[in-house]
């Protein structure tokens, strides 16, 4: 199938014509915060702002905070009342990074144990995604298996090529869609060797680099090495932000808020960098800072490809820019000493 495309004038209908099937989400900046917000129909201005987004689009499958349902108490027992099903959303623009890191939590939301939360809404969702011209220098996907320009885990995707977009199917979802959508184009040779120009273009302007070869065996042997993860967590404050903005971080808590005989379960994202994360009432495994910090970059370096043979981590580079004292993951990675030092 010949790939299309659209003039960057026309994306205003095309995400208007989506519209009437799905909730269209694109990079937004209200409150001065950039996230996935609903398409308000009008405003395409992100096309020239966007790099990626502060919120990952995790947010869209597994909400900051979410009521998983109500319960009353009658004569009966329990009553329980579901939240209503929010409908099918299509997200547009999201990077190669962040739907690569879709794909790497799936595994925990359906493999472990069947999400009903969180798989409605995955398996409903048109993920559209939009190359990366403007990489961050906090980036270093490239080292982590992903192109900035490319992917596989979105339903399409599309390459700036001037004054218009190259759209590619990339999955049966992204065919069957494009194939209900009026407006589009065929793309022409030139627009194809255009794309395949932008895309090494775009994958040569990451140049921070991270070697990940053997790094889960480093991590395990340098385990107990403490006066390693007392150095490697000295400046960090704790403040959760690396993990809560992770694409690849999942951990929540679960509430229950109670009113007499009623109330509302409901989850929020928690992090394994706060002290109160193991609290327990006999003992807290992680109450010190450096084993909270192991913790964060063993289970995306270590434990996670230990269960589901992937590194849970994208290179995008988040938790990087927005760490508020430059704790920088590549750096420590990069520092793990290759044998064991254990504190006698
Ligand atoms: S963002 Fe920085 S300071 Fe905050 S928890 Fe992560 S490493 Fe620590
Ligand atoms: S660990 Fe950092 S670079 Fe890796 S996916 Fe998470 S936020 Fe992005």
């Amino acid at each position: 199938m010949a790939n299309k495309k659209i003039n960057k004038k026309d994306i205003a209908k095309l995400l208007n014509q989506w519209g009437q099937q799905f909730a269209v989400f694109v990079p937004s900046r209200e409150s001065g915060v950039a996230a996935m917000a609903k398409w308000d129909g009008k405003d395409t201005s992100f096309l020239d702002w966007y790099r990626n987004t502060v919120v990952p689009p995790k947010s869209n499958f597994l909400p900051p905070m979410e009521e998983m349902f109500r319960f009353q108490k009658d004569k009966e027992g329990y009553q329980i009342e579901l939240p209503p099903d929010g409908g099918k959303q299509l997200i547009f623009g999201i990077r190669p990074c962040d739907a690569r890191a879709m794909a790497i939590i799936d595994a925990n939301f359906k493999d472990l144990y069947q999400d009903p939360y969180y798989l409605s809404r995955r398996n409903s969702a048109v993920l559209v995604g939009l190359g990366c011209d403007n990489p961050s220098e906090s980036c270093f996907c490239t080292s982590m298996g992903v192109s900035p320009a490319e992917s596989n885990d979105v339903d399409l995707m599309l390459t700036d090529i001037g004054d218009e977009f190259l759209i590619e199917e990339v999955s049966d979802k992204g065919k069957e869609l494009i194939a209900k959508t009026t407006g589009l184009k065929g793309a022409t040779k030139d627009d194809e060797a255009k794309a395949k120009e932008a895309k090494k273009t775009s994958y040569d302007k990451v140049t921070r680099k991270l070697d990940t070869e053997g790094i889960a065996d480093k991590l395990q042997a340098s385990f107990d090495d403490e006066d390693f993860w007392e150095k490697v967590a000295a400046k960090c404050v704790s403040c959760g932000i690396c993990t809560l903005l992770c694409p690849t971080c999942y951990c929540f808590d679960i509430n229950d808020e109670l009113v007499r005989q009623q109330g509302t379960r409901f989850r929020s994202w928690d992090s394994c960098g706060f002290p109160t994360y193991t609290k327990m009432p006999m003992e807290n495994p992680r109450a010190e800072k450096w084993r909270r910090v192991r913790q964060k970059v063993c289970h995306k370096f270590e434990f996670y490809p230990m269960s589901f043979d992937v590194i849970a981590c994208t290179g995008c580079g988040r938790c990087i820019r927005l760490c508020p004292v430059n704790w920088d993951i590549t750096q420590v990675l990069e520092s793990v000493p290759a044998k064991a030092k254990v504190r006698k």
